[in-house]
């Protein structure tokens, strides 16, 4: 007999999933006393219907140490080869300055940050994204531009319906440059056939094709490096009453004219190469720029400046209540996650650039480019275009195979066009050293490249010179030492509420642990800085990663097969609809073309099902919340030839466990329909019942609310759409899939073959770390959270919804409006008084109007869930006392918060004290700042300004 635990025994002493669970043993015992259970199991027994429990445990490797993990994602990232990408194709090799890096990318004040639907508490990260915005809008010379799209791909598919949309008298085809990226005219094509629309690829050189057109788009410079002039083409475009949508690189338009000045209706592209990684393929910042007249058609959000309630400039989300997924099937897009964190990457390099610096890289990288042309004509070799920015296109009949696999030898990935032709592109990390290598590849050696270089005059189109400014705001000149950019990025972060101050309650959004070990392999070289078009021999490590990935959801979900190409939730939902169209197709069952969609669905249902092809039919609430299902009967019965699918979200959006949904399943078979399981709220389903078995055909997920992908202030995200056999050949392809048997099939979701990649590795480890138990047991933590909240808070708001056993699942609605009919205190005066209490609000009339849905997950450790009830109890204690007469709901501090420091100094008129407003649980050294009070929001929107306001407009105030 030993005296000591056994090495076994230690081994298993700290694990991972102590971490990522707040509550401690005293904690989960506790709170099952308050709630009545003896045990996790019997609460989660009482909460889960028995028809639809999972029958076996998950399948999945065990738990490992997070030193183990780290271990071994360095290991899978070292079996990738990154080399020197040459490929081109709208990815590019870039440098990320690194106080950007550390102090962006891998900060958790940027990274935990929500979606910045609350202003008072995200000027911060509002602030970057203005500055986001106002540098498209003057490279691309164009007035209005959005806060980011997914990718170049599918902005450009959006252009091509804002066109559709913005100018409904146009009629003939969309005509698609041949020269535009081959992954852009995938990406359109898909969409463009779900939605009907004419889809023709033409060769703009030689002019437009006859007839009618509603749109052009044109690749500016294009992909073979060929830069048309897009000024004729505008014209010839506008007589025919289309609109000419130009896909730019923002590099090459520090040296070029703006498409904007030039004709251009709308302009689209990636913000890649403005210092964001290449993750071999995503995520990256897509944006898009519009003429004006064409601003209420964005897809996407809009920042604007407002004014506060102490009349300094504010920015907020502009014309917010035409979010695009709350406009459900009259949005113009589904897309609600986007790519906030790198579109804040992207900003902070123009920042930190400034126009100087921009145009310094964009003049190096083209210069590079004309030497190697004219090191390679001197040596006989064809290169095909005079006039380019940083691509060439190089004719070596019978050799291109050759070329390029002398290239690779030397570590550089060139790109094989055809068996004559190699692509090259230049950028920020060319160097000479890169030229040398190339040119031996060529076969040609001895080059002296500083004599080339003195003989080469200059390769860009004299008449596309750049002549308009851009980025003449103070911002962009006043941060260029490192000291001044720390100093930034910080001063913006700190006006930011994130994860890393505080609890996020926010229901269906799932903001839990974004555990460090989980973000940090997202830096290492092995998956930051490979090309989504490397050759697969040099992507063994994602590979396997993928595989794995797919492998691990596939189990948790019940489903056959995954594709984690979707690169949001929206994307995945659109994905998971196709391939339900593929099917019926694949039947021939062309009529079924009705989605049913409950009336509590998240708005990116719908718009999803109209981008898919399908008309909406709402499907009505039952008195519980749950799905009425003689309704449902009805509508099978009245569309029933027509039936393709239902979208359902389980638990529901209103946080219940129903006990219906089997039987809902079963209904929309017989009728021949296909279920669609919205899997956004796994975190209540993981390790209990798996969607995949309880009925679904298809669902997607989001990595970025279960699986540990943070927010990013609105982005980035994982959508993977996960499907039972027969769905399985309709998944997403991808004409450059590594895997060639991917490469035919409906097309691509997304612009990479693997979508948003480089983030792949955080919901990896997330599973590597927790293993099965672990992940079954953050469920229930979860679960016991939720109903903890609701026995606290029930006791002073009504839950508005309870499902099996009288229970909530992950989530609790909390009803606000019995108290404003009584009072005129608003569900907005409860969200902006927590923000003096130090919270973030809980979601907002989401899905009841004049509600707050609440979602603590399983990573809040008991005492800040007590301070959250603790903070809703002593403001609902306010609104007594406002139904009490002592004050109007007015002049309340509900009314007057969020309060600023302001309130501490000067004159204080206001008909409650400054020791409540401010420090209303007494004082707090900690207390988290709002830099701003409440927010006009019309203010806003009748006085529309989307770029970065001048200075004197925050002086003037002060
Ligand atoms: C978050 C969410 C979505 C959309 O996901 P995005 O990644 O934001 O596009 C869809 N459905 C539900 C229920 C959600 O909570």
């Amino acid at each position: 007999m030993s005296d000591h635990p056994s090495l076994t025994e230690l081994d298993a002493a700290l694990p991972f999933v102590d971490r990522h669970i707040g509550l401690r043993p005293a904690d989960v015992e506790a709170m099952l006393s308050r709630l009545g259970f003896a045990s996790l199991d019997a609460l989660m027994e009482a909460a889960v219907p028995g028809g639809i429990r999972a029958g076996a445990e998950l399948e999945l490797p065990p738990a490992q140490t997070e030193d183990a993990v780290a271990r071994e994602l360095r290991a899978i990232a070292a079996e990738n080869t990154p080399g020197e990408p040459m490929i081109g194709l709208g990815y590019h090799a870039t440098i990320t300055p690194p106080v950007i890096r550390r102090n962006v990318l891998e900060d958790p004040s940027w990274y935990t940050a929500y979606t910045p639907y609350q202003p008072e508490i995200s000027q911060g990260r509002l602030e970057a994204l203005i500055n986001f915005q106002t540098v498209i809008g003057d490279l691309t010379g164009l007035p209005t531009a959005n806060a980011s799209l997914l990718d170049e791909g599918t902005a450009a598919a959006e252009a091509m319906t804002l066109v559709r949309r913005a100018n409904r008298k146009a009629t003939g085809p969309f005509v698609v440059d041949s020269d535009a990226l081959p992954q852009t005219i995938e990406v359109v094509r898909t969409r463009a056939a779900a939605m009907g629309i004419d889809v023709v690829v033409a060769d703009l050189a030689d002019g437009l094709p006859d007839g009618e057109v509603c749109g052009v788009l044109l690749q500016y410079p294009g992909a073979s490096g060929r830069v048309l002039d897009p000024r004729e083409l505008a014209e010839d475009v506008s007589a025919r009453g289309g609109m000419l949508v130009v896909a730019a690189d923002l590099l090459a338009l520090t040296l070029l004219e703006a498409p904007g000045a030039l004709g251009a209706d709308v302009v689209v592209g990636s913000s890649q190469r403005f210092g964001v990684p290449l993750f071999y393929g995503g995520p990256h910042a897509g944006y898009m720029a519009v003429a004006a007249g064409l601003e209420r058609h964005l897809p996407g959000r809009l920042v604007g400046v407002s004014v506060d309630a102490e009349g300094r400039p504010a920015y907020r989300l502009a014309l917010q209540t035409r979010e695009q997924h709350i406009r459900r099937d009259k949005a113009t897009s589904n897309i609600c996650t986007a790519q906030v964190l790198l579109a804040v990457v992207a900003s902070m390099y123009a920042v930190y650039h400034g126009p100087e610096g921009l145009r310094a890289i964009a003049a190096r990288t083209h210069r590079y480019a004309a030497v190697l042309a004219a090191a390679l004509r001197d040596a006989g070799v064809e290169v095909a275009h005079e006039k380019f920015f940083d691509t060439l296109t190089v004719r070596v009949p019978g050799r291109a195979d050759e070329v390029v696999a002398a290239a690779h030898a030397l570590g550089v990935q060139l790109r094989p066009v055809d068996a004559d032709t190699v692509g090259i592109s230049t950028s920020e990390a060319t160097t000479r050293e890169t030229l040398g290598r190339v040119l031996r590849a060529f076969g040609v050696d001895g080059v002296d490249l500083d004599a080339v270089d003195q003989a080469t005059g200059d390769g860009l189109p004299d008449e596309l010179r750049r002549t308009t400014p851009y980025l003449t705001h103070e911002v962009f000149t006043s941060h260029h030492s490192e000291t001044q950019m720390l100093r930034y990025l910080r001063r913006l972060s700190a006006r930011d509420y994130a994860l890393d101050r505080g609890m996020i309650p926010l229901g269906s959004c799932t903001m839990k642990l974004n555990a460090t070990t989980e973000m940090e392999p997202v830096s290492l070289p092995g998956f930051a800085d490979l090309h989504p078009f490397a050759p697969a021999e040099d992507a063994a490590g994602y590979r396997r990663l993928v595989d794995q990935l797919e492998g691990w959801l596939a189990e948790v979900t019940g489903y056959d097969r995954v594709s984690i190409q979707p690169n949001a939730g929206s994307q995945g939902e659109l994905a998971g609809l196709l391939a339900i169209r593929g099917y019926h197709r694949a039947n021939g069952d062309l009529a079924r073309d009705v989605c049913l969609i409950p009336s509590s669905a998240h708005g990116t249902n719908a718009a999803s099902a109209v981008m898919a092809g399908m008309r909406v039919v709402v499907v009505k609430a039952a008195d519980d919340g749950a799905v009425d299902l003689d309704d449902l009967r009805a509508q099978c019965e009245k569309h029933a030839d027509a039936l393709a699918a239902i979208m359902v979200t389980y638990p529901s959006t209103h946080g219940a466990y129903e006990d219906t949904i089997t039987e809902l399943c079963r209904i929309v078979h017989d009728h021949g329909g296909q279920v669609y399981v919205d899997g956004a709220n796994l975190n209540a389903l993981l390790g209990f019942a798996k969607p995949g078995e309880f009925g679904g055909d298809v669902s997607h997920l989001n990595l970025h609310k279960t699986f540990c992908i943070p927010h990013g202030g609105g982005g980035p995200g994982v959508g993977p759409v996960a499907v039972r056999e027969h769905l399985a050949p309709y998944l997403p392809s991808h004409g450059m899939h590594p895997e060639a048997d991917r490469r035919e099939g409906i097309g691509p979701i997304s612009a990479a073959p693997y979508g948003s990649a480089g983030i792949l590795p955080i919901s990896w480890a997330y599973i590597r770390l927790m293993g099965g138990a672990g992940l079954t047991r953050a469920t229930a933590a979860a679960v016991l959270s939720a109903n903890y909240v609701a026995a606290r808070l029930g006791e002073h708001f009504p839950v508005l919804y309870r499902g099996h056993g009288g229970l909530v699942a992950h989530e609790c609605i909390l009803d606000v409006r019995g108290l404003t009919k009584d009072t005129g205190v608003t569900v907005d005066d409860v969200a902006k008084r927590l923000i003096d209490y130090g919270f973030h609000a809980p979601t907002m009339s989401f899905p009841v109007a004049g509600t707050l849905m609440v979602e603590p997950t399983e990573s809040e450790d008991l005492a800040e869930i007590d301070r959250f009830c603790d903070a809703m109890i002593a403001i609902k204690a306010e609104v007594d006392r406002v139904a009490a007469g002592e004050w109007s709901a007015e002049e309340s501090p509900l009314r007057g918060a969020p309060h600023t420091t302001r309130a501490l100094a000067g004159e204080w008129d206001r008909a409650y004290d400054r020791d409540l407003a401010v420090f209303p649980t007494g004082p707090d050294p900690d207390k988290y700042w709002p830099p701003v009070a409440r927010i006009d929001q019309a203010y806003g929107d009748r006085n529309l300004v989307c770029a970065c306001p001048p200075l004197e407009a925050f002086a003037e105030q002060s």
